[in-house]
């Protein structure tokens, strides 16, 4: 994914806490960021900015280079220059949830914000990371997750346990977590198990217990950062996939990873974490401006990055 430069100012925790009223004298005035380390290379921006001119909303959407050590506060300096709201990634989302002061049912189940609001100077905060999934099956695969058996690969890490979660809250036939520490998916099974009432399958990442769960799954989700780089081999090594499967892979780096040509080889339906980042991106819209998303715009500028 390739970012142009006219689009990758990063700006920093200090511009922020500065009072300088940088974001205010930007034209049009940035009134919603996202914080992230590393942030450069995020793609929200893009679908952010596309969807606010497609609204003709005289706001703009900018990157901050936010460290742990300075959420607080610069949340805090959001407050100060009059923004909407953020989003948050890599290492926010789950310190964020203590500094908020009403979180959603689903963040709290899910352990992680990535979308905070602010509303009459309070900070709300939501994920959009699970609901953006359930939008984007349904709009890959035409079926709804509900209809599903889904087996999710590191399912009990940040995004895997947005999209168990997720797959809990619209009872999915069955939802088997592969995890390599079994005790993480485990716990989030009896987590699940306690908060929603759903029976969660947690299976070690082994060659025989993937085995066995492929062949009683309908949905194959890569949910560990296997893929992001090149050259990385598919997190399914060479185990067999059937045209009966519909594979989806949450990694997006423009190109096509092994376990999309597995996949493609094997003659299952596949799709990229694009669509996810895509509908993630709509819903955090929503929840900002109360209205539906321009989805077709962001889904625009997203193509132009995609390459
Ligand atoms: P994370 O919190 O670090 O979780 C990674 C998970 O993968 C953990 O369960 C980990 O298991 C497992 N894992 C790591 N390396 C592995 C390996 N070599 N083999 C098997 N399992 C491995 O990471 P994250 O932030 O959730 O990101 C995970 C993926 O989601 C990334 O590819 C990211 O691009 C993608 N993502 C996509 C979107 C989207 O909108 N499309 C949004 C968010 C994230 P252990 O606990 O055993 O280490």
């Amino acid at each position: 994914m390739s970012i142009p430069p006219e689009v990758s100012v990063v700006y920093t925790a200090k511009d922020l806490a500065g009072g300088e009223k940088i974001f205010q004298r930007l034209n049009p005035p940035a009134r919603l960021a996202i914080f992230g380390d590393p942030v450069a290379k995020s793609a929200s921006p893009f679908i952010q900015n596309a969807a606010l001119k497609e609204c003709g909303i005289n706001s703009q959407y900018v990157r901050v280079h936010v460290t742990a050590a300075d959420l607080s506060e610069s949340l805090a300096a959001l407050l100060q220059a009059d923004f909407l709201g953020c989003n948050l990634t890599m290492p926010h989302k789950l310190a964020a949830l203590s500094l908020m002061h009403r979180v959603s049912k689903e963040a709290n189940l899910m352990g992680a914000i990535n979308t905070v609001a602010i509303r009459n100077g309070k900070f709300e905060g939501f994920n959009t990371d699970g609901p953006g999934f359930a939008a984007a099956i349904k709009e890959e695969f035409g079926v709804p997750l509900s209809s599903l058996r889904v087996l999710i690969l590191g399912g009990a890490g940040g995004a895997g346990r947005a999209i168990t979660v997720q797959c809990a809250l619209e009872k999915c036939h069955s939802i088997t977590i592969a995890n390599r520490a079994l005790e993480k998916g485990t716990a989030l099974a009896e987590e699940i198990g306690n908060g929603l009432g759903n029976s969660v399958t947690a299976i070690t990442f082994d060659q025989e217990n993937l085995t066995k769960a492929l062949e009683s799954s309908d949905l194959v989700v890569n949910a560990t950062p296997l893929g992001m780089k090149e050259g990385d081999p598919s997190p399914l090594c060479d185990l067999h996939l059937g045209k009966n499967h519909l594979v989806y892979d949450t990694v997006y780096n423009g190109g096509t990873t092994a376990l999309i040509t597995q996949a493609r080889d094997a003659g299952s339906k596949s799709a990229s974490g694009l669509s996810m980042l895509l509908h993630q991106g709509a819903k955090a819209f929503e929840i900002w401006f109360s209205k539906p998303a321009p989805l077709e715009a962001m889904r625009e500028s997203l193509k132009k990055i995609a390459g």
